[in-house]
């Protein structure tokens, strides 16, 4: 490592032939992927070419989140029903503006990934025979999905740590990355470095700046999670979506969050036996007196009202198309209507639902025939709903005790919360992005298209790890980086970072708490799982006041602590201004409800006759999907020019390759490098 003094800054400089940028499962695998193709290639220091910069090893989705049985959706493994690449790519694409090349590099690869991960050692159940077991999720028509319990991401990321540490490759932990620093321009323009603050050395005099030198990039910070007020998204995971964009990078889809019921005290992932175990749901006022049953006011019958909340174990993500007809999201919906109402939703597990106005009791012989074969298969016919979880799943009430919450003796308290983006940054289906040599991929990469199977979003940063690691290695090559013709360019940039920390003490400028939060409370009311034009409109004008006013004011500090927070606030402010872009472009094409949002509409269908306007008092009514618009994605980039500051168009969704070259032919091109070209 050298130094470096930049305007009365010691910086510390780091050169690697790639970077990665996050220790998720993504990140993880790809650094170990990196290590085994340069190894295998003869380079005998890959150890000393790659490295893992991250804000925390101990935060973001993977080490942090999950659900009852957090699942990882791969190819058919059962030994009776067959499966093929195609096919699951179909299940990839089938919901529209999903491209179909990264689509089936994501089922090719499935395998050869999951058994990376058993390799690595996480422990995926089999059967006496070998069989990886499988069961179904939402969105998939077969039984490809599969989970080693609660923390299956957790472990997955973990594992893949002890490989990479094995390998002796550095991870440069307490991060947090506050610029991409770019030279050259047109096709030769690359990101040449990463700007991170090292946490444990900010002090009044220093910003701990290291800057990290790389040939190759690979962006793996996952998804936006601090964007939203109501989020199952781990405490502390921002991603770096504005510090991208502002290099260029390219979005697509980003329109397509998902929501779905979470726990919000201890933020985890309601669905599977959490569900099916039907639990009573409950409001009550802000206090948490006047206790009501609010979901029994808008079905008919018990049985309906039960084997809908069945249901939401596998139809987990809110979907407007899952609405009318007393469908499982009616739940989503009326659990959102009684929190605008200022009320508070609790499941609990002690209770089974209970009827109002003369519906019949619970029984669980009289549910509908999904919930009752089900449960009857799983032998889960305990009277209590907490019975029925500790039946199905032990390690489901585990987790929550182990945070703090027993669900034998309290409630639990949910939200529809911000999960995952299915949208991202823009790949090729080697996970480079529109600047060649850096590579997105975890959930920062937008592959998913309007829906996807639950699960694939593990599956998606696997595979866009091995692809984006074997094109850097077979077609990028392991040099370190050499960026001596546009040293003056990245060190006009270094020089403007360092001015631009500094200004944040001298202004009287704005609370950098309170910008992530008005940014917060705004992407929840105006770009959630509830849309309204006019409203997502006047969210756009106020988030881009926001980053002007930023911009300008910059921020005051109290501590020099808050410089962190002062970066974040700042990305994040972009961030929400791409999102909202996004949202209203997509509305003024008309877009409606699709994916894991919907749109409200005067003229539109009725969502439930009681479902109503909370000022107005009329029957609310939304806007069905405008499904000629599945065959393009929205594409959005940053222009300084434009009057929002990012420009967007539709592109077409690009097909998947043709596989029908003999084996001679198909060898020649492997051995001469053919593959990596165009
Ligand atoms: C509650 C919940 C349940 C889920 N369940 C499932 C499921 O069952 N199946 C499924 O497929 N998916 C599920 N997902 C989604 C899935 O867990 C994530 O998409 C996936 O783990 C993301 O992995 P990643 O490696 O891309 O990013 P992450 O695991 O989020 O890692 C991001 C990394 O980047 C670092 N980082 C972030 N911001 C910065 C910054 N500013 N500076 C420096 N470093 C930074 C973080 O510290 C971290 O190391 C779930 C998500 C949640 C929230």
């Amino acid at each position: 490592m050298e130094t470096a003094k930049l305007h009365n800054q010691v910086i510390s400089i780091h050169r690697y032939n790639t970077v990665i940028i996050g220790a998720g499962a993504a990140g993880m695998n790809c650094g170990v992927h990196l290590y085994e193709f340069m190894s295998d290639k003869g380079v005998g220091d890959a150890q000393q070419r790659i490295a893992v910069v991250t804000g925390g090893l101990r935060l973001g989705a993977s080490r942090m989140s999950g659900s009852d049985k957090q699942t990882y959706y791969k190819m058919g493994t059962s030994p009776s029903v067959s499966d093929s690449a195609q096919d699951f790519a179909k299940s990839l694409t089938a919901a529209g503006c999903c491209h179909r090349d990264t689509a089936l590099a994501e089922a090719i690869g499935s395998l050869r990934e999951f058994y990376h991960l058993i390799q690595a050692g996480v422990p995926f159940p089999h059967d006496g025979a070998g069989s990886y077991i499988g069961y179904k999720t939402d969105h998939d028509p077969y039984e490809r999905a599969t989970s080693a319990g609660p923390k299956t991401s957790r472990f997955m990321s973990e594992c893949l740590q002890k490989q990479l540490e094995r390998y002796g490759v550095p991870i440069f932990d307490h991060m947090e990355v506050a610029r991409l620093i770019t030279c050259g321009d047109g096709e030769d323009r690359r990101i040449a470095a990463v700007v991170a603050i090292d946490k444990n050395m900010l002090a009044r005099d220093t910003y701990g700046i290291n800057v990290f030198y790389c040939a190759n990039l690979v962006l793996a910070a996952g998804g936006p999670g601090e964007l939203y007020e109501t989020s199952v998204y781990p405490k502390g995971q921002l991603g770096i979506h504005g510090i991208a964009f502002k290099a260029g990078l390219a979005g697509e889809n980003l329109t397509e969050s998902q929501f779905g019921l979470a726990s919000t005290k201890f933020r985890w992932n309601v669905s599977g036996t959490y569900m099916q175990a039907i639990p009573r749901i409950f409001s009550t006022g802000a206090d948490g007196g006047d206790e009501r049953e609010f979901l029994a006011d808008f079905f008919p019958t018990m049985a309906k009202m039960a084997t809908n909340i069945f249901l939401k174990g596998y139809q987990w993500p809110f979907d407007p198309q899952r609405i009318e007809n007393l469908q499982s999201s009616l739940i989503d919906v009326l659990v959102f209507n009684e929190t605008q109402k200022g009320r508070r939703i609790f499941m609990d597990f002690r209770n089974n639902p209970v009827p109002c106005r003369g519906m019949e009791d619970f029984d669980i012989n009289k549910l509908e025939p999904e919930a009752y074969e089900y449960l009857k298969k799983t032998g889960a016919f305990q009277p209590t709903p907490i019975e029925r979880l500790e039946h199905m799943n032990p390690p489901a009430i585990d987790i929550y005790k182990e945070n703090g919450i027993d669900l034998y003796s309290e409630p639990l308290e949910i939200a529809v919360c911000a999960q995952h983006n299915n949208g991202g940054f823009a790949v090729d289906k080697w996970w480079q992005s529109n600047i060649k040599r850096t590579f997105v991929i975890g959930e920062m990469a937008g592959t998913h298209g309007v829906k996807r199977p639950g699960g694939s979003a593990l599956n998606a940063g696997q595979t866009g790890g091995l692809r984006a690691a074997e094109f850097i290695v077979n077609a990028c090559g392991a040099e370190l980086p050499d960026y001596s013709a546009g040293q003056a360019e990245i060190e006009r940039q270094l020089g403007d970072f360092v001015i631009a920390l500094d200004a944040y003490a001298d202004l009287s400028g704005l609370d950098p708490q309170k910008v992530i939060a008005d940014i917060q409370h705004r992407m929840t009311a105006s770009a959630g799982h509830v849309r309204r034009p006019d409203d997502a409109r006047s969210a756009l004008r106020e988030a881009l006041e926001l980053y002007r006013n930023i911009e300008e004011r910059g921020f005051k500090l109290q501590k020099p602590r808050e410089i962190v927070t002062a970066i974040q606030a700042e990305h994040l402010a972009l961030t929400s201004l791409a999102y909202l872009k996004a949202v209203v472009t997509l509305l003024e094409q008309g877009g409606g409800s699709r994916g894991s949002h919907l749109v409200l509409a005067q003229d539109g269908m009725e969502i439930h006759p009681d479902v109503k306007d909370k000022t107005t008092g009329e029957v609310l009514r939304f806007k069905p999907e405008n499904e000629t618009l599945r065959n393009s994605i929205l594409r959005l980039e940053y222009d300084s020019e434009a009057p929002d500051l990012f420009r967007c168009r539709n592109v077409e969704l690009r097909k998947a390759p043709s596989q029908d070259k003999a084996f001679e032919p198909a060898w020649r091109d492997f051995r001469e490098g053919k593959i990596y070209d165009g």
